[in-house]
C-alpha cells in the first residue's frame, strides 16, 4: 500500500507528470479554437483525478480568483470570454492529451498509460476515488486550496 501524500506533495508530483508530457509532446496541430472546451458541444467532459483538480484550482487561485464562475452554455468554467483557457499552465491531463480530430486526435492510450497510472496512484495516495467530472472536481479542490491558503 502506498503512503498518503499531502496536497502540496501531490501537486508537485502532478506538475512533474505535466513536465514530462511537455518534454515529449506528440505532433498535434491545435488551432486554439477551443471547441474541445465546450463540453455541451462535444458531449464530453474531462474527468480529473484529485491531484489534477488541486493543480487546476491552485492555478485559478494564483490568477486571483476565489470561486468558480458558472459555466456558460455548457462550456468549461475556465474558458474565458476571449476563447482562451484561463488556467493554461494548470490545465488537466485530459486537456493536454485529448485533441479533436481536426488537430490530429487524442494521443493513443498506450503512449499515455504510464502517466495516467501515476495520476491514479497520486489520487489514491490523496484519498481520492478516481476521476470526477471537471466542474465538480475543481469545485471540491477549491475548498482544499482555499483552506491551505488560510493556514
Ligand atoms: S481547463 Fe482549459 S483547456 Fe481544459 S477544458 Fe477548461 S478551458 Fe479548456
Amino acid at each position: 500500500m502506498s503512503a498518503p501524500m499531502s496536497p502540496k506533495q501531490a501537486m508537485a508530483a502532478v506538475r512533474g507528470v505535466y513536465a514530462e508530457l511537455a518534454a515529449r509532446p506528440p505532433a498535434r496541430a491545435c488551432t486554439g479554437v477551443a471547441d474541445c472546451c465546450r463540453f455541451r458541444l462535444t458531449g464530453r467532459t474531462p474527468y480529473l483525478t484529485l491531484g489534477e483538480a488541486l493543480v487546476a484550482a491552485a492555478a485559478w487561485r494564483a490568477a486571483g480568483r476565489a470561486g468558480l464562475l458558472p459555466a456558460v452554455d455548457g462550456a468549461c468554467p475556465f474558458l474565458g470570454g476571449s476563447g482562451r483557457c484561463q488556467i493554461y499552465e494548470g490545465r488537466p491531463f485530459g486537456c493536454r492529451t485529448h485533441f479533436c480530430a481536426a488537430a490530429g486526435g487524442p494521443y493513443p492510450r498506450h503512449e499515455v498509460r504510464a502517466w495516467i497510472q501515476t495520476l491514479e496512484q497520486i489520487d489514491h495516495q490523496l484519498g481520492g476515488h478516481g476521476g470526477v467530472n471537471l466542474p465538480t472536481a475543481v469545485a471540491q479542490a477549491m475548498t482544499v486550496v482555499t483552506r491551505k491558503n488560510r493556514n
